[in-house]
């Protein structure tokens, strides 16, 4: 879909813990170990020698907890096939972290009748809802608040 694409950068460029930082280039999470070089976040086999120790922005969200999408997962079905869920969310995840390394998961909590899910940014988010719904059919319902960057997922399945 034409835009999203616009949007995700958008998002970046106006993230504060993007833009408060200013982050030396090249640069090194002292946390993850990602690497900030000729403006992008990238994960290399090797880290540049001069690079500056810094803290990332997903890593500060993470800290702080400031999700950027919040992933709701319920229904009957989902008791049932809980296991396999987390697996493939955790497949979405790391698939999805490995091409934007921004993109991590905060928490993953299993609330028993239900799992609740925060991410770094909304992009993570909407690729969970979306493989769920792929996998497994069920309601998938995504809102994006007016004026915010943030997405709230919401997917059920009964038997
Ligand atoms: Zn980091």
């Amino acid at each position: 879909m034409k835009g999203r694409k616009d949007r995700l950068i958008k998002e970046y460029i106006h993230d504060p813990y993007f833009t408060k930082a200013k982050y030396p280039d090249p640069s090194v999470c002292q946390k993850c170990g990602v690497v900030f070089q000729d403006g992008i976040f990238k994960w290399v086999d090797r880290i540049p020698e001069n690079a500056k120790q810094m803290v990332c922005p997903a890593c500060r969200r993470i800290e702080d907890r400031y999700e950027g999408g919040i992933v709701v997962l319920e229904g009957e079905f989902l008791q049932k096939h809980k296991d396999e869920i987390k697996n493939l969310i955790k497949n979405v995840s790391d698939e999805e972290t490995a091409y934007r390394p921004l993109e991590r998961i905060i928490s993953l909590e299993d609330e028993g009748d239900r799992i609740v899910i925060t991410t770094t940014y909304e992009h993570l988010a909407r690729r969970i809802g979306e493989a769920v719904q792929k996998a497994y059919k069920g309601k998938l319902n995504m809102q994006y608040p007016e004026g915010t960057k943030y997405i709230r997922v919401h997917w059920e399945r009964q038997v």
